[in-house]
């Protein structure tokens, strides 16, 4: 029944209108052929113009809304173009991309085989050759991707000796005179 209000609207007032212009017409008429001249004409005047004034702002009013439907329905037409269009964008879509890295600390997938990790210079620290992570160099398993290390061939960091022979120790940097293998501190080992 409101499918089409605008339009509805549009011919209610087109009657309206002209009943309303009718009306004062006649009652113009009426006053004038009963002696009122003057107030005939005004009524036929100011009557009509003030009926199509009023209907001039419904109809106006029927027509926005007739307006405003059309816009509606071409944003919905849109719309399922554009998901028809998406659709047929991934029907035909290129394979897969290869997926990024995944990094999960807490479900690792290791490799098959150890891999030698990097040594950081200067520090006691291993950088992972898959995902370029700095750890402890004493981690078996990248705690970034899960990429096993070799343990056994995981390179000490080199040690710079003073001008007197004291070294500085790698994991704690504690300075240990020269004749000393192992830091005071926290037992590291010379090579
Ligand atoms: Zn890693
Ligand atoms: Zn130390």
């Amino acid at each position: 029944m409101f499918e089409n209000i605008g339009e509805t609207i549009k011919a209610f007032v087109y009657v309206v209108c002209w009943i309303g212009i009718g009306l004062c017409c006649l009652v113009g008429l009426i006053l004038l052929f009963t002696g009122n001249i003057l107030s005939g004409l005004l009524t036929a005047a100011i009557g009509s113009l003030s009926t199509w004034l009023s209907c001039f702002f419904v109809y106006g009013f029927g027509e926005l809304i007739t307006q405003t439907t059309i816009v509606a329905e071409n944003t919905q037409e849109l719309k399922s173009k554009l998901n028809a269009l998406s659709q047929n964008a991934a029907a035909s879509a290129q394979p897969a991309p290869i997926p990024a890295p995944v990094y999960n600390v807490y479900a690792p997938a290791a490799p098959a085989t150890p891999v030698t990790p990097v040594s950081v210079p200067n520090s006691d620290s291993i950088q992972c050759p898959q995902c370029h992570t700095v750890q402890p160099a004493n981690r078996k398993v990248c705690w970034s991707c899960g990429l096993r290390f070799n343990a056994a061939n995981t390179p000490k960091p080199e040690i710079t000796r003073n001008e007197d022979g004291s070294w500085t120790c790698p994991k704690c940097q504690r300075r240990n005179l020269a004749a000393r293998n192992t830091c005071l501190s926290c037992d590291y080992e010379l090579e």
